[in-house]
């Protein structure tokens, strides 16, 4: 036999069994982001290079080392999408979505690919739900997509994840705040690890993110970006702050939140779960209102947020949320006999046809290990068809839950079996209860038909 090839290093397979789980949240994300008023926005998988070398900017992680490149045979450079923001901008730009009025919000479901070092948390291949808003530069907007996250956290049964913001003002505030740092950092050069001694050349404010401990240490007292705010953007923190609480959402003030992209501006902000190690970051953004201008568009304030959805399931998962139940099989024909299949067959896909889920034997087997399987996909109902049904017409609908069985006339079927169901939905009788549920219902107008 020859040698089996393993999956690459950083990436999951996400198997049956926990599919669902993802099912599970992918539901909560659409319906917030939908009901917050965003549509769903697809882009391609890579772009070019250069748009996230512009974009999320030539000293950040991502575009020194993290980037999945690839030359393809003509001359561009192309990469694997290493966020969402990027590619999403392009596109409105490239689409005329930014002339249509303002503000234009849309969301994704994407995965993205970072060269990084695999570990709980931190995978090569992952993935995110994200949101963009473009046009809006009031800090109700700011407010607005943290609300947006805090409710699909609680959506998704999360207690103990906490909201850190922070503002990193505008391109004026923080020059003078780099300066600072750099006065501070500068007589630590010695210490700081490889990585942050290069960061404080030219981007000293990534220091602050630094997950080594020594230069977390050493950054403790390190000087805070909001004693350097200009008056604008003071007042626009204030304010989101003054929303939040009115909101009741919770939050801590943290100025080591400064995130790890280029492009933000005034607002950030990250979801911190403490139920899952190191790599507690459950969701991160903000505002980034020189990005559109940066990628050849109009000065159009911008924001948004990334959610890991890895890092979200772990955090459920070690917080015993509750995940939706793997639909089951609604019936289950168990034939026996080359005459009784062909039929269950013909039966099982009439069954479907009427919108239920129906299986049958494929295999070919004996009753005993149809019953088991059946059993295994959890079917609700079973009928089993042999030649004595066949000749009589008439067979039995098990329920496999209470083991109560009721008789069902082959040429009536569907009929027979939407009833059973519908009887077990309502838990009685159904025409008793349909009758007093038609009473309930308000009139239908139909003067315009
Ligand atoms: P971190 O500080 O953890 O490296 P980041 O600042 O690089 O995160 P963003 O670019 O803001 O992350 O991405 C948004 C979210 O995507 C993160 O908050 C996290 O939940 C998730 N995420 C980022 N990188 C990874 C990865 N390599 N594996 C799994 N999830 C990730
Ligand atoms: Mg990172």
């Amino acid at each position: 036999m020859s040698m089996q090839i393993k999956r690459p290093k950083g990436t999951q397979d996400i198997l049956p069994a926990d599919s669902q789980k993802w099912k599970t949240v992918e539901d909560i994300v659409r319906s917030a982001a939908e009901q917050f008023g965003f549509r769903e926005i697809r882009t391609p998988v890579f772009e070019e290079t250069g748009l996230y070398v512009r974009s999320v900017g030539d000293t950040s992680d991502v575009v020194t080392k993290e980037m999945y490149t690839v030359s393809s045979k003509g001359d561009s450079t192309f990469t694997l999408r290493p966020e969402g923001t990027a590619g999403v901008v392009r596109a409105m730009l490239e689409n005329g979505l930014m002339n249509e009025g303002f503000p234009q919000k849309v969301y994704y479901v994407i995965s993205a690919f970072r060269h990084e070092k695999p570990q709980a948390g931190r995978l090569r291949e992952f993935h995110q739900f994200g949101v963009e808003m473009f046009g809006a530069a009031s800090p109700y907007a700011d407010a607005e997509i943290i609300l947006l996250a805090s409710s699909i956290l609680d959506a998704c049964g999360l207690e103990n994840v906490e909201l850190h913001i922070n503002s990193i003002g505008c391109p004026e505030c923080r020059a003078k705040y780099r300066e600072a740092l750099r006065d501070y950092f500068e007589p630590h050069r010695e210490e700081l690890c490889e990585t942050c001694r290069e960061r404080l050349g030219k981007n000293p404010m990534r220091l602050l993110d630094c997950k080594s401990p020594i230069c977390k240490e050493i950054a403790l007292n390190a000087p805070i970006i909001t004693d350097y705010l200009c008056d604008d953007c003071r007042e626009h923190f204030e304010a989101l702050k003054d929303i939040l609480d009115d909101y009741g959402v919770k939050f801590k003030v943290d100025p080591k939140i400064v995130r790890g992209l280029d492009y933000y501006t005034r607002t950030v902000f990250e979801f911190i779960s403490n139920d899952i190690g190191a790599q507690g970051t459950v969701c991160g953004g903000g505002r980034y209102d020189g990005l559109v201008s940066e990628l050849g568009g109009q000065q159009v304030p911008a924001l948004g947020f990334g959610m890991g959805l890895e890092r979200l399931i772990m955090t459920m998962e070690s917080c015993g949320c509750e995940f939706e139940a793997q639909k089951t099989c609604d019936l289950y024909i168990a034939p026996m006999g080359e005459t009784a299949r062909r039929k269950a067959a013909l039966l099982a896909d009439a069954v479907r046809r009427e919108g239920y889920s129906a299986e049958t034997d494929l295999v070919g087997r004996g009753l005993k290990p149809q019953m088991r399987y059946a059993d295994k996909i959890g079917a609700k109902y079973v009928c089993v068809l042999g030649d004595n049904e066949l000749e009589t017409g008439e067979a039995k609908l098990k329920n496999m839950r209470t083991g109560e069985e009721k008789p069902v006339v082959l040429t009536e079927f569907i009929r027979t079996f939407a009833d059973v169901l519908l009887s077990e939905l309502f838990d009685g009788d159904f025409s008793e209860q349909l009758g007093s549920l038609l009473e309930d219902l308000p009139a239908a107008d139909t003067s315009d038909v």
